[in-house]
């Protein structure tokens, strides 16, 4: 196994690895972003351009359900001299909770993963048909066409259509568009398939990667059900949390912080960047507030690296 760079963090990392990332704490890296192959406006290319200005140390393309633009990224992003990381986002449930679980550094070519991912695009696609009807029902007439238009060519889902509703001027925010019609068990509300969170961690295991609860300030405003979530994930093999998250307050980033050390968890952050599907939340930058700090990397990429023999896919 070829060894090329001893990162000035102090780990040895492979020969993939472009250029040695520095652990100055003033550097920024974003582990949660979304491009047009789900419901971001934005591609891989021009994420990697964005990243880039906003001089990120790292960056990770985490889509819903689909690693169809990881391997773009992963291309441009070597090709510009960005650190970049594969990534995916799955929306799995754990009990009667929604968990979002955060994908990193496994194999986007995986035919196991392209096969374990294929149920929720289908199932995707068939909810879509299913809010159509709802919403026509509810006298709200979106055409397919339309719905296509909003979306391009990447997955389809809720977000789009409360794009669509506030264009129409329905609703005055994509919010509202969440809370009066498409959230849960709201009138155009409609389930679909997931798999349970220890299923996708598993998954993500089978690929070489490592798995972090996304966002777990948005599991609960009661910190008691964070803390017995936390815990029981992570007794099902989780990897990490994301700590650093734009709704995500100082407090409870660092009651956040103390859960990961102690479960043994890694802390990771990003900032949810759709683009203009939702303009709040910008790419991590110095300059914008909101900034996970690079030292958070070498963590991560030395477990990513112990893990397996493979190429942990980060270029
Ligand atoms: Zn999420
Ligand atoms: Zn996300």
């Amino acid at each position: 196994m070829a060894f090329a760079f001893t990162l000035s963090c102090g780990i040895v990392f492979k020969k993939y690895v472009l250029k040695p990332p520095s652990c100055t704490t003033l550097m920024c890296i974003d582990l949660h972003t979304h491009s047009l192959y789900s419901d971001g406006s934005h591609t891989p290319h021009e994420l990697v351009a964005l990243g880039l200005q906003n001089k990120l140390r790292c960056l990770a393309l985490t889509d819903h359900d689909t690693v169809e633009g990881v391997t773009d990224l992963l291309r441009y992003g070597k090709k510009a001299g960005l650190p970049v990381l594969s990534g995916m986002e799955v929306s799995t449930t754990l009990r009667n909770y929604t968990v979002h679980i955060l994908g990193y550094g496994f194999d986007p070519e995986l035919p196991e993963l392209h096969r374990w991912l294929r149920p929720l695009q289908d199932s995707r696609a068939r909810r879509n048909q299913n809010i159509l009807a709802k919403l026509h029902n509810l006298g709200i007439d979106i055409s397919e066409e339309e719905l296509q238009a909003v979306s391009g060519e990447g997955q389809t889902g809720r977000p789009h259509f409360a794009r669509l509703l506030v264009q129409r001027g329905v609703v005055a925010s994509f919010d509202a568009a969440f809370s009066r019609y498409l959230g849960r068990n709201k009138p155009a509300w409609v389930p679909r398939f997931s798999y349970s969170a220890p299923e996708a961690i598993a998954m993500i295991h089978r690929a070489g990667g490592k798995a972090v609860l996304a966002h777990p300030g948005m599991l609960s405003p009661d910190m008691r059900v964070i803390v017995a979530l936390v815990e029981e994930l992570a007794h099902q093999g989780l990897d990490g949390l994301e700590v650093y998250y734009p709704s995500h307050s100082r407090q409870l980033c660092r009651r956040l912080i103390n859960l990961a050390s102690i479960h043994r968890l890694l802390v990771t952050g990003g900032s949810d960047f759709h683009g203009a599907t939702r303009p709040a939340h910008p790419l991590a930058s110095r300059t914008n507030g909101f900034c996970p700090p690079a030292s958070l990397l070498s963590p991560l990429l030395a477990a990513l690296a112990n893990q397996h023999d493979q190429q942990p896919f980060f270029h």
